[in-house]
């Protein structure tokens, strides 16, 4: 039954928007939210064929149904440099434990971005990812493991850290996913997970302008503080930090990014752009609707 919540099982949800022909119905219980109908099979593989990572109708922004990436390899320094410092983070807050370069996992390692970074700051890294075309790309250029196929057949086990960005949202059986991980992690290791708060006030704000809930071929399920608190916990993990995690854009994408969500709120800086040459220009930014979740397996 897809009103019926997969979170606690609960039937007081309710439809929270429309785009198009689906739905993002929320449970009134847990807050857990999820996209209907849920594309077919045969419709996922087709979303994350060859334009997933360099889509060019991506900046049109015209309607609810955008999906992949406008250059995603272009953007490969600006995601690698927020990286380093959560991996300072995870390496000096204890997580990672005794004198051996602490093993990590990336699941949906994509092209082994954060992989390189990890690798640099002392990890012992590996990925999984079930694009084959990006892991030919990847192995052509790293020479870490990346494990090519769906992470529920993945046979690894033992790591101190396995990291999940912007994955969590995409996966069928986000449930049985951190199960998958339960089972990966050494007791005392850590999870972490990067996804859109759908409660923050500026996700609030946007609503379903928000471009995390426009991507109707491949945003499955949309997470709170509360129902990403519920999953983990309930699958033997406690939750110790949850932050916002911000991005380095170029002004000139960002401009364009905000005039997707709002045509009126983008049209003041899309114009000091152009008016002053920017577009180039790199800033840090933390637009508050991302967060990062930090767990540790307790049993
Ligand atoms: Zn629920």
């Amino acid at each position: 039954m897809q009103d019926t919540c997969r979170l606690c099982g609960g039937s007081h949800t309710f439809v929270r928007y429309r785009l198009g022909n689906h739905t993002v119905r929320r449970c009134r219980d847990c807050a857990f939210m999820w996209l209907t109908p849920v594309p077919t099979p045969e419709e996922l593989r087709a979303v994350y064929g060859e334009g997933y990572f360099a889509n060019d109708h991506f900046m049109s922004g015209q309607d609810s149904d955008i999906y992949g990436y406008y250059d995603y390899l272009a953007e490969r320094f600006d995601r690698q440099s927020g990286y380093v410092d959560f991996l300072r983070e995870v390496r000096s807050g204890g997580f990672t434990g005794g004198e051996k370069p602490a093993r990590l996992l990336d699941i949906g390692c994509g092209f082994g971005f954060l992989l390189d970074v990890a690798q640099d700051e002392g990890f012992q890294v590996e990925g999984v990812e079930f694009n084959e075309r990006v892991v030919a790309t990847a192995k052509a250029k790293y020479s870490f493991p990346i494990y090519c196929g769906d992470v529920a057949d993945f046979p690894g086990k033992g790591y101190d850290v396995i990291t999940m960005f912007d994955v969590i949202e995409h996966v069928l059986d986000p449930f049985a996913v951190i199960e998958k991980c339960c089972s990966m992690v050494r007791v005392g290791g850590l999870v972490v997970i990067v996804t859109m708060d759908s409660d923050s006030p500026v996700s609030l704000l946007f609503g379903k302008r928000l471009e995390d809930f426009r991507r109707v071929r491949e945003h499955l399920t949309f997470w709170t503080r509360r129902s990403i608190g519920r999953l983990l916990e309930e699958r033997g993990f406690g939750v110790k930090r949850i932050r916002y995690y911000g991005h380095t854009f170029k002004l000139g994408f960002l401009a364009k990014r905000v005039s997707m969500c709002s045509a009126a709120l983008g049209w003041l800086p899309a114009k000091a752009v152009a008016a002053f040459g920017i577009a180039d220009v790199r800033i840090r930014l933390n637009p508050l609707t991302k967060m990062m979740v930090l767990a540790v397996r307790e049993r």
